[in-house]
């Protein structure tokens, strides 16, 4: 069984996206490793000795397990996506300065780079299955072997590749189209072409997300329309000051899509928030830490109820509500 993780994690490295989001001419030598979520403001007030608390998956032949995992702040929520010129230049106004309520320009920041990691992300995957699948289709047992020494790992990758692959091509396909449609607007400055909903909980919270997802059965309880493709939602989660910012961007064009986000959670009470945000990391978010200090304040039966209910996300069981589980808090 680690057999087969080994090799999947090998695989996975050699396969990571390595490019800048912005890819132009401007572009420096060298892609670095860009955090993000903002190291020293954010990831600092979260870590305890240096260490953040994140949930991973690990794969098994039968399963996929999900445990709490120690990360060093050094590599917390790094990726390889910008060049050191780019990473240093586009994001001065959330790097340099708290973030101030109704700032366009901090908030496009904020859904740019939560983009930018999640684009990352998921070229990643497609890469990973692409070699998987070429190397599966080859027949060449001497480069397979590199990675998995049992036949059974290499049949079960093989097996699970390729649709996998495809699903994740359509989705790069579709991010690339946002992706050029945001490098635009950082280029003309037009902020207001993402929108946020922003809620600031009274209190500080240890935890930090920066993701991007789209929610799968809201689209069918909304009409979800096949020719307009995916519709991502980019949520930023930080602690600043005695207070917690949650920035729920998306793009001006998929503004009547997302009304339900002030109809159902803006309007709603702070403890019902705190429920439908815990939710909705859980069963959607792929980048989130929380401080150890606060993970260990959660009772054991809570901790299990948490791993658990994330491990439901890594399986797909979407839901047509937004509180789907009322015992996974994760702002108390
Ligand atoms: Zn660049």
């Amino acid at each position: 069984m680690e057999r087969l993780e080994r090799g999947i994690n090998l695989l996975r490295k050699e396969s990571l996206w390595k490019e800048c989001f912005v890819n132009n001419s401007d572009c420096s030598a060298g892609i670095i490793k860009a955090h993000s979520i903002q190291n020293n403001r954010i990831l600092k007030q979260i870590s305890r000795d240096g260490v953040i608390i994140t949930l991973k998956h690990s794969i098994t032949p039968s399963q996929i397990e999900i445990k709490a995992e120690n990360v060093g702040r050094g590599i917390a929520s790094t990726f390889r996506g910008f060049c050191g010129f780019h990473d240093g230049r586009i994001f001065k106004a959330t790097d340099l300065f708290e973030y101030t309520l109704d700032n366009l320009e901090q908030e496009f920041l904020f859904a740019y780079k939560t983009f930018a990691k999640t684009y990352n992300d998921k070229a990643s995957a497609m890469n990973f299955l692409k070699q998987t699948c070429s190397l599966g289709a080859e027949g060449d047992a001497g480069k397979l072997n590199r990675y998995f020494t049992d036949s059974f790992s290499k049949s079960f990758l093989i097996q699970n590749s390729f649709r996998a692959y495809l699903r994740y091509k359509k989705i790069v396909d579709q991010y690339d189209l946002h992706r050029k449609s945001l490098n635009r607007k950082l280029k003309e400055k037009s902020y207001d072409g993402i929108v946020s909903d922003v809620i600031v909980l009274p209190a500080r919270h240890l935890i930090a997300v920066s993701s991007t997802f789209c929610l799968a059965d809201y689209y069918k309880r909304n009409r979800y329309d096949k020719e307009e493709g995916l519709k991502p939602l980019m949520l930023t989660i930080f602690p600043q000051g005695n207070e917690t910012v949650i920035i729920m961007s998306y793009f001006r064009r998929h503004k009547r899509f997302y009304s339900f986000i002030k109809d159902e959670i803006v309007s709603k009470t702070i403890e019902e928030q705190k429920l439908i945000l815990s939710n909705l990391i859980l069963m959607y978010v792929e980048n989130f830490m929380i401080s150890p200090v606060m993970w260990e304040s959660f009772s054991n039966k809570k901790r299990k109820e948490i791993e658990s209910f994330y491990k439901q996300h890594s399986l797909a069981e979407y839901t047509q509500t937004l509180i789907k589980n009322d015992k996974v808090n994760l702002f108390e």
